[in-house]
């Protein structure tokens, strides 16, 4: 290698080596991103010749053109889009232009190296031709610029930069292929390649050989179309699904698509995409999300977050706009009326996309829910006017199937025994401690279904949303839900009097801790247990806020004891003071366990759980407990 010579950065090395082997079986996948860096190097001259039309003045054909070169063993990719300087050169070809690349790289496991997501996902798609090259040899001249310069690598760590001559604007990616790697000098192959993965770009896609030195006739190898220009009745399940992958570089298959364009008051096409997999950065808050914006064909933007609400920012696509001005920025995006009523349209359009989904294909719908459920529901909360749609769309794990989130609202509804008044749930941390709260007791013994919400999310979702189909949601653990008989047996009635002293002395003895004690009709095989007072907010939730490090509204809890159960026969029998308090702490403490809390003084529980133990009853006098 001639030139100046420089090193590459540390990161990019060791992804060259790790790409090289794990994406070995996949290798043709190469072809696919040289193309698409070609595409986007033309997309993006269009969008600069907007302010600058000299800069298109030539008038030759925008194309990326493929060059074999058997005697020489090469293949040229070679576009007339916007070039490079040679800063941009080493600061895009030298070195991995995003942050956290590397971190994510070294958290995969061995096995997830080989997903060739990792393509183009982290912007490491031109390193791809050291699959099948042992040297590239980029030649490329920025566009109004006269100077070109050459980079040039083996991928072994090292790249030269030097001064170069290119009688025209744009970038000439030369492979030199490796021995074993001949085949990509067949035309046939790069072909079937270039018909796979790039039929669909908006830019021909043109093929010709050297033959003794000299250039043949080139043929144009694929549709050249931009895909969503074309009538849906052209286009199949296969033209869909590929470009999808160069869109959102995604190796998984999408679940469903809507294509639609637009005539009247807007003009536009949209082309929407749910995918199947969650990306590694659904809940990082800089996540790029959004659709691409294409103005009257014109590529304008990555990632336009405005045309899409939050919510809905896993879906992928691109929307096309006859209306907007091709000067669009970002700032223009917001706050465009325009803009607004293409989201308001776009929100419609998924919803009915997921509607259907829902409705004619439930396993995909379930594959959707457990990738993107949680983010879907934080429509509820952030728009009320898609509250009702949404909460049809929900799923959720209930006490009926607590293996899928596959419980819809409507199903609940129509399970519903005739006597059950209102939709109950319980929110926790985890599966297990909602299964395990002593609160559903009660629901579980009369045949009433519980949600089980372990979303985080899930808190505020409840809190908009009162009511589904005309019945009340109601939380298992807040004081409002209990299930009171409308009348009481004479056996309640005797319960509430022979009980009310012992709720008397409970409330004294529990001061600052709780609000008050009440009789429970949701226990039924535990002593006692915790819940929010009828008004507060839910003691899940106060405790995110404290976890979070926020205030929290605090209010102290209802305790609620089981008057059935012989633990409070105990209680109610016991004359001592002392030892009265420390059975009133005990039940106290394992309520908040029970509920997944913390005690504030998980040593005295101990003690006192010991004593209990040792002497059958915390007998202060007798035991000697050391401390
Ligand atoms: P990505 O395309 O995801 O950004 P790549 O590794 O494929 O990542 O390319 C890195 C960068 O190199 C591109 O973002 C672009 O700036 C530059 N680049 C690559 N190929 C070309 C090309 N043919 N013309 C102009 N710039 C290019
Ligand atoms: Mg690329």
């Amino acid at each position: 290698m001639s030139g100046e010579r420089h090193e590459f950065q540390a990161e990019t090395r060791q992804l060259l080596r790790l790409m090289i082997h794990s994406l070995y079986s996949n290798k043709e996948i190469f072809l696919r991103e040289l193309i698409s860096n070609a595409s986007d190097a033309v997309d993006k001259l269009r969008f600069t010749a907007i302010q600058q039309p000299d800069l298109v003045s030539d008038g030759a054909e925008l194309a990326v053109d493929l060059i074999v070169d058997a005697a020489a063993g090469t293949v040229t990719v070679r576009d007339n889009g916007i070039g490079m300087s040679r800063q941009e050169v080493i600061d895009n070809l030298g070195t991995i232009a995003r942050s956290g690349t590397k971190q994510f790289l070294e958290s995969l496991s061995g096995e997830a190296r080989k997903d060739s997501a990792l393509i183009g996902q982290f912007g490491v798609g031109f390193y791809s031709a050291f699959i099948v090259a042992d040297k590239v040899s980029v030649l490329t001249r920025r566009a109004g610029e006269t100077a070109a310069v050459r980079w040039e690598s083996d991928g072994e760590g090292a790249y030269t930069l030097e001064e170069a001559e290119k009688p025209a604007r744009g970038t000439d990616v030369v492979l030199h292929l490796r021995a074993d790697e001949r085949e990509f000098l067949e035309p046939m192959r790069l072909k079937h390649i270039v018909r796979k993965y790039s039929d669909h770009i908006g830019l021909p896609v043109r093929l010709r050989e050297v033959k003794e030195g000299a250039e043949g006739e080139s043929e144009v190898i694929n549709s050249a179309r931009a895909l969503w220009t074309r009538p849906k009745s052209e286009l199949s399940d296969d033209d869909y699904t590929a470009f999808y992958t160069h869109l959102s570089h995604d190796p998984s298959a999408p679940l469903a698509w809507t294509h639609q364009k637009v005539e009247g008051n807007l003009s536009y096409t949209s082309l929407l995409y749910v995918p199947a997999k969650a990306p590694f950065d659904l809940w990082n808050r800089e996540q790029r999300s959004g659709l691409q914006l294409y103005v009257k064909r014109v590529f304008i933007m990555d990632d336009a977050a405005d045309l899409l609400p939050p919510w809905l920012r896993f879906v992928r696509g691109l929307v096309d706009s006859d209306d907007l001005p091709l000067n669009v920025s970002r700032e223009l995006l917001q706050n465009n009326r325009t803009v607004d009523k293409i989201r308001a349209a776009l929100v419609k359009r998924v919803l009915d996309l997921l509607d259907d989904l829902a409705e004619n294909k439930p396993n995909d719908y379930a594959t959707f829910w457990q990738a993107f459920g949680a983010v879907l529901k934080e429509g509820v909360v952030e728009d009320g006017a898609q509250r009702d749609r949404i909460a049809k769309l929900s799923r959720f794990r209930s006490t009926h199937d607590s293996a899928n989130a596959s419980v819809s609202l409507a199903d609940y509804v129509a399970r519903m025994p005739a006597e059950q008044k209102a939709i109950y749930y319980i929110t926790a941390d985890t599966l297990a401690a909602a299964q395990a709260s002593p609160h559903l007791e009660g629901y579980r013994s009369r045949g009433f279904e519980v949600l089980l919400l372990t979303d985080r999310v899930d808190e505020w979702l409840v809190m908009h949303l009162p009511e589904f189909d005309g019945k009340k949601l109601e939380s298992c653990v807040s004081g409002a839900a209990d299930l009171a008989p409308a009348i009481e047996t004479p056996e309640q009635v005797r319960q509430d009097s022979e009980f009310a002293p012992v709720l008397e002395r409970l409330q004294q003895a529990l001061t600052g801790k709780i609000e008050k004690a009440q009789l429970s009709r949701r226990l039924v095989e535990s002593p006692a247990c915790l819940v929010a007072p009828e008004h507060g907010i839910s003691r899940r939730l106060e405790r995110m806020f404290r976890e979070a490090g926020q205030a929290a509204p605090s209010s102290q809890p209802v305790l609620e004891i089981n008057p059935a159960h012989p633990l409070l026969a105990r209680i109610k029998d016991t004359a001592d003071a002392g030892e009265f308090g420390d059975l009133a702490a005990l039940l106290y403490d394992q309520a908040v366990l029970a509920e997944g809390g913390q005690l504030d003084d998980p040593a005295a529980f101990v003690k006192r759980l010991n004593s209990l133990i040792l002497g059958g009853a915390p007998q202060r006098s007798s035991i000697i407990v050391p401390g």
